[in-house]
């Protein structure tokens, strides 16, 4: 008897214990992180003048100490591309003090915008697709101050023109083919206009062109985009065991995951579309939105992108470098500050936390409690090698990783003042040349070749076309057009530890950069803009070592890890890093893209700020749900 009382207050003790743990986890977990500050929002009457000035504050020690708050910064972001600066301006709603470190010469890093003798050009981001959450991110991080329009070439019956697929001719016995990429006329339903374009051009292919358009429209459902914010949602519960959170990825974001581990190819081989017939091959059209060639290419990235074009195309107003300019208006507006020339080449780790970063200039160190990184996931990890031992983690980004593709860049500014009004060119769309179909054969041979042999697989746009804002900035006389060609590293590698100057004096570079300029205008401008010949006023060239400056990429690769299968698996691939206070965002934890790698910063920001918490999670409430009257985003 004695014995028996003796258990029952021992198992009531454990039972009270492990109540009492059970209540204190559950709160931890279910407790919605408070706002941390009062946020003021940013003035709405800034002029682009003062956003831009502020978007090219060069680091100085003497700034530097002017900008920081007495009690220090709150986090520090490493990299102002989309991703760093929508983490930034994600927790400077809440009223984190940011201090956002970039090392290029302006803010934006994929969508940063330069002057090249006065005439603006865009450099990563050319149009956006139709995306709910996209938009109301970019409204979330910029306080509504950011206007996105609908892009393209009005085409009679079809709404506006975004895309618009050449394919041909490989040689004189072959014929060009124009496939029109349009949004539809105004009410219709989405994708119809897509699927009447590849019906026009088909019409014996009629059950698989209805097979295809269907399975691109899964895409955008809500129980599709519910699987897709689960494989997220997961990396944000960062604390789950890697083994398990794959397991809980392949049951939750089953449909997106399924898709993440079958190629382009492979999936269209699978509803019978041969990839390199000329069905196949428009169905590919937009392949290079992804960065890599579609016998490598996921199936959620290449499906994911032609969904988000399906309907149409947008373009902020005030061009891409809108995105980061206003962004960096809601740092500041919280008492942060994004600085330019600040390379972050060390951080500062006491007591086995992050404590800060040092910046390459004159070692300057720059403090804070929380240090984001989005300078890519390797990069990242091999700062964090100094302090803690992540050889495994390393390994295992390169072991699931390769480049994703290098473009090189034939800028073209045109000054229109003495062309007539009624022959200014009106069109705005974006055209993909591709010299034959078969792009995966096509894509080896370029690899093996030498340069500017081969007919060019080109993309032509026009950035002051598109941009709802460009007179208002810069008059109506000024014309930029961008000229793309995938470039393989190897055609530049041999001048890859050259400075600027070695560059400028090396005879084989610059002999290579006017081979380049000779076959981009060629093929590229003339073949779209013959007319425009007379007005053009300055030709530049972009190689991927220029890319690598611009974003301190290694091979010039233009959208940092390829999507291929092998990539999604990569358990490194989340905001939480084995050093506390350490995090990573950007498009390689993410996707990307605008879309993806400003989904990639949001994420960091919830993780960070305590708001991804386990009930968060299963509740679908976000950082943004922790501001009054903001609904959630991804919810
Ligand atoms: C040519 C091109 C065309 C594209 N077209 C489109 C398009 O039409 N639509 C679309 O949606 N997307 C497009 N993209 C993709 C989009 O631009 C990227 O997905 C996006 O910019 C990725 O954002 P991110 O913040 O993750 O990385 P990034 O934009 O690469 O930003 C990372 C930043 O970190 C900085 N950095 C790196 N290391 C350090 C360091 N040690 N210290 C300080 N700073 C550092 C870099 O300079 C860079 O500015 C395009 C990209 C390119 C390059």
């Amino acid at each position: 008897m004695n014995t028996l009382n003796t258990m029952t207050s021992s198992n009531k003790l454990l039972l009270a214990a492990g109540a009492a743990v059970t209540t204190v986890t559950l709160t931890i977990l279910f407790t919605p992180s408070p706002v941390k500050r009062k946020f003021v929002p940013p003035p709405p009457n800034e002029t682009y003048e003062e956003e831009d000035k502020n978007a090219r504050l060069r680091l100085t020690e003497s700034r530097l100490k002017k900008a920081t708050p007495d009690d220090g910064f709150d986090a520090i972001i490493i990299g102002a591309g989309p991703s760093g600066m929508c983490a930034a301006a994600s927790l400077a709603r809440l009223g984190y003090r940011c201090c956002v470190l970039e090392q290029g010469e302006e803010l934006g890093g994929g969508a940063h915008v330069f002057s090249l003798k006065g005439y603006e050009f865009e450099t990563g981001v050319h149009y956006l697709g139709t995306d709910v959450e996209m938009e109301k991110m970019l409204s979330f991080a910029t306080c509504g101050m950011i206007d996105i329009a609908d892009i393209g070439t009005p085409v009679e019956g079809e709404g506006l023109m975004h895309d618009e697929i050449i394919i041909g001719p490989w040689d004189k016995n072959d014929t060009e083919r124009r496939y029109p990429f349009t949004k539809g006329k105004d009410g219709e339903k989405e994708g119809e206009s897509f699927r009447r374009m590849l019906l026009s051009k088909f019409p014996d292919e009629k059950s698989k062109v209805e097979r295809f358009v269907d399975e691109v429209m899964k895409c955008r459902s809500y129980k599709y985009k519910q699987s897709a914010a689960w494989l997220f949602r997961l990396k944000a519960l960062s604390w789950l065991p890697a083994g398990l959170r794959l397991a809980l990825t392949k049951v939750l974001a089953r449909d997106f995951w399924n898709h993440t581990q079958i190629t382009a190819e492979d999936w269209l081989r699978s509803i019978d579309i041969d990839p390199s017939g000329e069905l196949g091959s428009v169905c590919l059209g937009q392949y290079s939105d992804a960065g890599v060639r579609p016998d490598e290419l996921s199936t959620a990235l290449y499906l994911g992108v032609i969904a988000h074009y399906i309907n149409g195309a947008r373009y902020p107003i005030g061009g891409s470098g809108a995105i980061p300019r206003k962004m960096n208006a809601v740092i500041r507006a919280a008492g942060g500050v994004s600085f330019t020339q600040a390379y972050v080449n060390a951080l500062v780790v006491e007591n086995k936390k992050v404590q800060g970063v040092v910046v390459n200039k004159n070692n300057v160190s720059i403090r804070a409690p929380i240090v984001i990184n989005s300078a890519g996931a390797l990069p990242s990890y091999e700062l964090l090698s100094e302090h803690v031992n992540v050889d495994k983690q390393i390994s295992s980004l390169k072991s699931t990783d390769k480049p994703s593709v290098a473009f090189i860049f034939l800028f073209v500014s045109l000054d229109i003042t003495k062309q007539p009004e009624k022959e200014r060119d009106e069109t705005s769309h974006n055209r993909w040349i591709y010299p034959k179909g078969e792009f995966t054969a096509y894509e080896k041979e370029l690899d093996d070749s030498e340069p500017w042999v081969l007919p060019q697989r080109l993309f032509v746009a026009s950035g002051s076309s598109k941009d709802g804002g460009w007179q208002t900035r810069h008059g109506k006389n000024k014309k930029t057009i961008v000229v793309l060609a995938a470039c393989p590293w190897s055609w530049v590698s041999e001048w890859k530890d050259l400075d600027k100057k070695g560059r400028d004096a090396s005879k084989g570079y610059q002999s290579f950069k006017e081979a380049t300029k000779k076959c981009l205008w060629e093929q590229g401008f003339m073949r779209v803009y013959p007319h425009l010949e007379k007005y053009v006023v300055d030709k530049e060239v972009g190689t991927p070592l220029t890319t690598n400056n611009f974003l301190a990429k290694v091979h010039g690769e233009c959208y940092g890890r390829s999507a291929m299968p092998m990539h999604w698996g990569c358990p490194e691939l989340v905001p939480k890093t084995p050093l506390s206070g350490y995090w990573l965002t950007g498009q390689d934890t993410g996707t990307l893209g605008l879309a993806g790698s400003l989904a990639s910063g949001y994420l960091t920001a919830n993780v960070v700020s305590g708001c991804a918490r386990l009930g968060n999670v299963i509740r679908a409430l976000e950082l943004s749900s922790a501001i009054q009257g903001e609904e959630a985003i991804y919810g």
